[in-house]
């Protein structure tokens, strides 16, 4: 049976004013259990035209960070409530695992907590003004800040967004990817039952090219916050600088791994494979570039190879399986094209480079988890982004061959670094040119530490305390404290301030 979804604006759930819908496809048996509403951009005008009415009147932006945080709190509290349920949403949308969208979800009722407690405990400043004024420099909420946001961390992402913004006091409007539009529709109301006010949270589904182009479009946004791939980012940061509204952007990247030869090879190994995987490896910050120094790199080949070529892929509802199907056929057919290409330009295939026989996976789009050797920087495969369970293993002679391969890329979001050599560790971390390195681990994320990328990997970041202050603007409120009368015209022959 499909299930119709309809757009939130201004706490309705209202259909597009066209009544176009699309639909979003289970990846795993081709089914289509949801029907969502297209936004138009007569229904952008009208979420934004919400948006801006919540704001102006002060239902949220007035209500006080004390207050707000208590509303986030209780969110926070109906989502843990709600994970079980929403997580087999989203792998019923996007196909990723049951058991990993259980973990990523359980810790998304910290976003909603922590930004809470910022809003509570941020403090104004008082610069030095001299003797006579007192400056008291004031952060106040910006007004409408838009989301546009990818499939592959449906409700990750746009809560790392929403939660910073709604914390400082803002509206926002949720453009999710038409991929993964539901859970995001079901949040808003969610919010709303915990207390934030109708019209604060508006979410209009579609596609990028008709709703989110509406949307990075419009002169009545205050901000507008991205997530990705880097040439969808370069038009939006276009569109919306016609208006001059600031962008934040988190787009592709091409992470390194680099493990040296003090590793225990089989810890080394775990890590890599977690790096380049999870989420069928379409994630932003996947290793997808792992370097090995020659001295270990047959003994690590052998031993990646053989747990790549042991992964489980199969339903993703069945917590058994350890890789669901890529999100749809088009990023499936680019995957296949990219390894065909690498075959092509000299590439050998350790394990993996095709789709999987059999009736279980002949409904969906499933791909095997792929290792390729001999890849460098004269193939495509070294530098583009597949977003797909594709990874390249390449020796490195020494540390800085090492560090050389690494940055060899245009992205900079990420990087992962395997020794048990404390100063290596540091030395290397410091010469990486991206904006988060893990070392002997990966993938990990925190709501207070920031999130962003290197040069084409983003523009500003995501969580902790800068990310709150990019959704506020400064006020500077400069108090005269003298009682002496001042009178600048009252005589020429005064020449005191000349
Ligand atoms: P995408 O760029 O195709 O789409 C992202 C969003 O932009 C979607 O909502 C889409 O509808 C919208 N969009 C597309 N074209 C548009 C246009 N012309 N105008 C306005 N909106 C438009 O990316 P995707 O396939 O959904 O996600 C994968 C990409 O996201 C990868 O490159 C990945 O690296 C990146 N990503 C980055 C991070 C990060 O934190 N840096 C996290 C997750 C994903």
């Amino acid at each position: 049976m499909t299930e119709k979804i309809l757009l939130h604006i201004n706490g309705q759930d209202v259909p597009s004013s066209d009544g176009a819908v699309f639909s979003v496809k289970n990846p795993a048996t081709g089914e289509e259990p949801y029907a969502v509403s297209h936004a138009t951009p007569d229904d952008v005008d009208a979420a934004i035209q919400s948006g801006q009415r919540a704001f102006e009147d002060g239902r949220w932006r007035d209500v006080p960070a004390r207050e707000r945080a208590r509303v986030l709190n209780r969110a926070a509290a109906l989502l843990t409530e709600r994970i079980d349920e929403l997580a087999r949403l989203e792998t019923v949308q996007i196909g990723r695992t049951l058991r990993e969208m259980r973990a990523q979800l359980r810790r998304l009722p910290e976003w909603l907590e922590y930004f809470g407690a910022v809003a509570q405990t941020a403090e104004d400043t008082g610069p030095n003004f001299g003797a006579e004024h007192l400056n008291v420099v004031r952060r106040v909420p910006i007004g409408v800040i838009g989301l546009i946001t990818p499939w592959n961390h449906p409700l990750l992402i746009t809560m790392k967004k929403l939660s910073a913004a709604l914390a400082a006091g803002n509206s926002v409007v949720i453009k999710p990817s038409e991929l993964g539009p539901v859970v995001p529709v079901l949040l808003a109301k969610l919010l709303e039952e915990a207390g934030v006010p109708a019209g604060v949270v508006n979410v209009i589904p579609g596609l990028g090219r008709t709703t989110g182009k509406a949307l990075s479009e419009h002169p009545g946004l205050a901000k507008l916050d991205f997530t990705g791939g880097t040439e969808t980012g370069r038009v939006i940061a276009a569109n919306a600088g016609h208006s001059l509204i600031p962008v934040t952007a988190e787009l592709g990247g091409k992470a390194p791994v680099l493990v040296f030869e003090d590793v225990d090879i089989n810890r080394a190994a775990a890590g890599a494979l977690f790096a380049a995987f999870i989420a069928t490896g379409q994630t932003c910050v996947q290793g997808a570039r792992i370097l090995v120094d020659r001295r270990i790199y047959g003994d690590f080949v052998e031993a990646l190879t053989k747990r790549v070529s042991a992964l489980r892929l199969g339903d993703p509802l069945d917590l058994q399986t350890q890789m669901g199907p890529m999100v749809s056929e088009a990023q499936r057919e680019k995957t296949a094209d990219a390894v065909n290409r690498a075959r092509a330009q000299g590439a050998t295939v350790l394990s993996g480079g095709r789709a999987p026989e059999g009736q279980q996976y002949e409904r969906g789009w499933f791909y095997e988890p792929t290792l390729v050797a001999d890849v460098g920087p004269l193939q495509d495969l070294w530098y583009e982004e597949v977003f797909g369970p594709v990874t390249l293993v390449v020796p490195f002679d020494n540390e800085a061959d090492a560090i050389q391969q690494a940055n060899d890329s245009p992205f900079g979001l990420a990087a992962s670094v395997w020794t048990q050599e404390i100063g290596r560790a540091i030395r290397v971390s410091k010469a990486l040119q991206c904006g988060i390195v893990w070392i002997n681990d990966h993938h990990r994320i925190d709501p207070a530490s920031p999130w962003g990328g290197f040069k084409d990997s983003g523009l500003g970041s995501e969580n902790g305390l800068d990310a709150y202050n990019a959704c506020t603007k400064k006020q500077s409120l400069i108090i005269n404290t003298s009682d002496s009368h001042f009178d600048w015209f009252a005589s020429v022959e005064d020449l005191r301030y000349s």
